[in-house]
């Protein structure tokens, strides 16, 4: 057998790994400090791999020759810093998984968008009839896809913190969407920290490899501007033009791409919205970079469904027009939201504040939204934020509570948009349940 692999947390991704590790041939532990759901604990034992949970037994995990770790786990947490005091290598999935392929991957990062754009590729170049794989932060563990076999592209989601455990791979095409603060809290609260991050998406690549990036963000082009970068550039802008792969000119989308293309009008996009505008973009010119023809570049961004919670129609009352944005974790996204609406607001907002500074919503508050509703355990901050810039801010306690009260407040022809800026976890389980719940109560209206 060969050396032994350690895996911390029999999630998604430890899972997979572990799959992957042990078809791989090496000896395997799967080591979780919380419960391990159901499922995935039939999947191990389903494929003989030993794993515990409830515990790190330390003497099996500092013997191994390598470990991978899951996202979630904090790069400070005690085990990990002793692995590192041990120079056990400690490595995220994608790192693992990206050694046992050789199909092409698309790497998508950024602090928002990054899901939509992974489906919208997927959508692509599985309407392209290629085999395609949707995995990482998604919610499909990459790992496992390898593990499976049979794809020749992935595509692949990856957050700041799969990055971070990331060395030697490297993305034939990477995606950087934007970079806003985000998670600071995991970074020093260092903003170059979180940026140095993200760039990982970039490293390893070469001439023969693809940066696809939006050139209007002034975090992205400082970075890009501090040394030379080897793979080829293609960036997109709807404000510029000059030297743009993609842009916008006259409500039409061109590529610039080899030759110069006019993909399709921005009014038959499927999702709306200027960020999506940008995540098309990055989209199509990955489409371009693969040689799907036109016409199925076209057709997948015309006829994509979206993604559940992220500004996601859920149905008409009475006139009033009720958005599920549960996705918007933080005040940027939120911005593109609101930009979006063309119609009065009635903001459902709050949570767990992540540090948020609200000032930039300020000036389409004031100009769109009626009335704000807030949906927090801890409301002050929110409060104090908006109590002058709109007539009506109110508390309340559960989302039925704020979905009736928004129905209240909302005139015929209104947008009850819930985007909350920030984290779900004081009232709800996640930002999934905080989705759904949202719906269930409009559907009950
Ligand atoms: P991520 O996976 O990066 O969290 P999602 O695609 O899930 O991104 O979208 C999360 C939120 O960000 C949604 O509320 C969405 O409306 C907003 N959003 C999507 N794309 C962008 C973008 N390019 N720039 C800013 N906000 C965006």
């Amino acid at each position: 057998m060969k050396e032994k692999i350690v895996i911390l947390g029999a999630g998604e991704s430890g899972t997979g790994s572990a799959i992957l590790a042990k078809k791989q041939g090496f000896g395997v532990f799967v080591s979780d400090m919380g419960q391990i759901k159901p499922k995935y604990k039939e999947i191990l034992e389903k494929a003989k791999i030993r794993f515990e949970e409830g515990n790190h037994n330390e003497d099996e995990i500092l013997i191994a020759s390598e470990v991978i770790k899951s996202p979630g786990i904090h790069e400070n947490a005690p085990l990990v810093m002793k692995l590192r005091e041990k120079n056990i290598p400690v490595i995220s999935e994608i790192e693992f998984a990206g050694r046992y392929t050789n199909a092409v991957k698309i790497c998508i990062t950024g602090s928002n968008g990054k899901t939509t754009t992974t489906n919208l590729i997927w959508h692509m170049l599985n309407k392209a009839g290629k085999k395609v794989a949707l995995t990482g932060n998604v919610g499909n563990s990459f790992a496992m896809a390898v593990a499976e076999g049979g794809y020749d592209y992935y595509v692949i989601e990856l957050s700041s913190f799969q990055l971070d455990g990331m060395f030697k791979f490297k993305a034939d095409i990477a995606i950087l969407l934007n970079i806003t603060p985000d998670h600071l809290d995991r970074y020093d609260h260092k903003l170059q920290n979180y940026v140095d991050s993200k760039f990982r998406v970039t490293q390893n690549q070469t001439k023969s490899d693809y940066l696809i990036y939006w050139a209007d963000d002034p975090i992205i082009i400082t970075e890009l501007s501090k040394k030379e970068f080897g793979m080829t550039l293609l960036p997109f802008s709807v404000d510029n033009k000059e030297n743009m792969t993609a842009y916008v000119e006259n409500d039409e989308l061109i590529i610039d791409y080899q030759h110069k293309t006019n993909l399709m009008t921005i009014h038959d996009l499927a999702l709306k919205g200027r960020h999506n505008i940008y995540n098309s973009m990055a989209a199509a010119i990955a489409g371009k970079v693969l040689n799907i023809r036109k016409d199925v570049i076209r057709e997948s961004l015309a006829d994509f469904q979206g993604v559940e919670h992220r500004l996601e129609p859920v149905i008409t009352v009475c006139g009033i027009n009720f958005i599920n944005d549960s996705k918007a974790t933080n005040v940027n996204s939120v911005w593109y939201a609101l930009e979006c609406m063309e119609t009065d607001i009635v903001w459902i907002a709050g949570g767990i504040d992540k540090g948020n500074d609200y000032s930039e919503l300020f000036q389409l508050v004031k100009k769109k939204v009626r009335a704000v509703v807030c949906l927090g355990k801890d409301n002050k901050k929110l409060i104090e934020a908006f109590r002058d810039k709109v007539h009506t801010v109110v508390e309340t306690a559960s989302m039925e509570e704020a979905v009736r009260t928004s129905y209240y407040l909302a005139a015929k022809g209104d947008t009850v948009l819930l985007s909350p800026a920030c984290a779900s976890f004081d009232l709800f389980t996640n930002y999934e349940d905080r989705g759904r719940q949202f719906k269930n109560a409009v559907r009950n209206l």
